[in-house]
């Protein structure tokens, strides 16, 4: 088992975090590796075995792990002491103050964005795919923050996980339109083989729009895509493939 860690995030002792990696895993064929999700097409006892070694990996308690049904929404959902441990939410975005219940946003090209505010003690994790960041999951959850915990944005810390890239996210002429129609021409690029979509570049804009300092923002430097033998990659491997997953947890 393996994990990678957001340098930015890894500077708070009050918080554990990773994203998970395929090594190690029990998963066979196409989702060989640490597949984390249950509902692509994986044997459900390798993925349990994947979810129990990769809590001891990291260490953080599975029975209070609290997993999304991602569903390209923009739907947030604060976990608090009434939360039922055994239920998967239907959202792209929890948020909690809860110590050691650690949340978990799965990801196969998709960004996988973890949420600190160090000064409320308060994270969140994040699913934004194309359709997520378009309809503002990301800032509306700062909002939540804002809202609901008094977080100011200004304090709140964001890593952007391993992700696809602009040099692997090729769109057509639909998603081209609606892009320029958002605003989001800036994130566009036209190569002589079609249009490339920067979705970390419209997430940054969309956080620094709330007046997170761009410091307080951090982007993976791997591309999903470009590294199918470490990552998941929904665009690389043709659709068939497991899910790697960002998790962050108040100590
Ligand atoms: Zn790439």
């Amino acid at each position: 088992m393996q994990s990678i860690k957001s340098p930015l995030l890894s500077g708070y002792e009050n918080i554990l975090h990773g994203y998970s990696t395929r090594a190690g895993g029990f998963s066979q064929g196409a989702c060989r590796g640490n597949n984390l999700a249950f509902h692509v097409n994986d044997d459900p006892q390798n993925v349990e075995k994947n979810h129990l070694h990769f809590s001891f990996h990291l260490d953080y308690p599975l029975d209070k792990l609290v997993r999304m049904e991602q569903v390209h929404g923009n739907t947030i959902k604060i976990i608090d002491k009434e939360f039922d441990f055994a239920s998967v939410p239907i959202c792209d975005a929890v948020v909690t103050s809860l110590k050691n219940v650690p949340l978990m946003v799965m990801v196969a090209d998709c960004i996988p964005i973890l949420i600190y505010d160090p000064h409320k003690e308060v994270i969140a994790a994040v699913h934004a795919g194309r359709a997520g960041v378009f309809s503002k999951i990301l800032p509306q959850t700062i909002v939540k923050m804002q809202e609901h915990y008094k977080s100011r944005p200004e304090d709140i810390v964001v890593s952007f996980g391993p992700a696809i890239h602009h040099c692997c996210y090729e769109v057509g002429a639909g998603v081209e339109e609606e892009a320029q129609r958002y605003g989001y021409g800036f994130a566009l690029k036209r190569t002589d083989k079609g249009y490339y979509l920067d979705l970390l570049a419209i997430a940054r804009k969309q956080l620094e729009a709330l007046h997170l300092p761009s410091e307080n923002i951090e982007t993976s430097r791997y591309c999903s895509a470009c590294n199918i033998d470490i990552f998941y990659s929904y665009r690389a491997e043709k659709k068939s493939c497991g899910r790697f997953a960002g998790i962050i947890m108040l100590k």
